[in-house]
């Protein structure tokens, strides 16, 4: 995948290193001496640290880390540049403004500012409530290391695309619509979002490609691994005391693969392909 030539979004914090990192460890310690009970100081820690965080600025702000980190912010910048765009151009035929997302680096654990403080185990998800991406580059080194080098690229373009699908979603008003087939089909319900998402992921990449031709060969096999790799239970690790987004069923492998490449191949992000995914007739699991 030739990414470097895009323009960088300006939606991109840094927020490497400041996680659950030195500042979550010294609260953590302060908290110890003051109750003398590890648990308790733990669950000061989880809910002081994040705040405190927030208050101190990082070093080098927007400056990374030195070497193969600050790849990763650049990447970061170029990819959320071209889903902006992308999206930006599907919105504006429609008549509509489209509210770009910002992207979170962060490592260890992060304030979702509205989703609760996640750790990093939950893997990539999206905040509706503060309208940010988060991601823990961690996530895409094990990317890396299963699929080799520069092909991961792509693999990681669609993990961020599928994230930023959810903030289309949230936009476009399906965020709201799958709580009330919650009530009737349960926690299935999510799999419409998820198949949806993995939907604008794949349209997303279908309008860039249109535009600048970035796509290499192989990239979507790749791509197309790490859809089969993070399918159904990947995204659902959780945590006490977290609300996560990301929680629910992802659908299978063949579904995610299914509906990406759907997108990927057509582009068509008209009302009646997005409405498929919420089609009371089809049952979810039968999308
Ligand atoms: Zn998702």
């Amino acid at each position: 995948m030739k990414w470097e030539d895009g323009d960088a979004s300006g939606n991109v914090e840094d927020r490497r290193g400041m996680g659950g990192g030195i500042i979550g460890l010294i609260v953590m310690a302060v908290a110890f001496y003051m109750t003398g009970d590890l648990r308790q100081a733990k669950f000061i820690a989880d809910r002081v640290g994040p705040v405190v965080n927030k208050a101190v600025p990082p070093r080098n702000p927007g400056q990374g880390k030195a070497g193969v980190n600050d790849r990763m912010l650049d990447f970061s910048k170029k990819i959320m540049g071209y889903t902006d765009s992308a999206w930006a151009d599907v919105f504006a035929i429609h008549g509509k403004r489209y509210e770009k997302p910002t992207l979170v680096l962060f490592t260890d654990r992060v304030d979702s500012e509205g989703c609760g403080v996640a750790p990093s185990s939950v893997g990539p998800f999206y905040c509706p409530a503060s309208r940010k991406v988060f991601v823990d580059p961690s996530f895409f080194e094990e990317l890396e290391s299963r699929l080799k080098g520069s092909k991961a690229d792509f693999s990681k373009a669609y993990v961020i695309a599928h994230e930023v699908g959810h903030n289309v979603q949230n936009l476009l008003g399906y965020n709201k619509l799958v709580e009330q087939y919650r009530r009737r089909e349960g926690e299935n319900a999510g799999i419409r979002l998820e198949l949806q998402a993995d939907y604008l992921a794949g349209v997303c990449w279908n309008r860039v490609e249109r535009e600048r031709s970035i796509i290499e060969p192989g990239d979507v096999e790749s791509a197309i691994t790490t859809a089969k790799a993070i399918g159904d239970d990947r995204l659902q690790k959780n945590a006490r005391g977290w609300v996560n987004p990301e929680s629910f069923n992802h659908g299978t492998s063949e579904q995610r693969l299914k509906w990406f490449t759907e997108g990927l191949r057509t582009g068509d992000a008209e009302k009646k392909a997005l409405d498929r995914f919420f089609n009371p007739n089809i049952p979810p699991l039968k999308l």
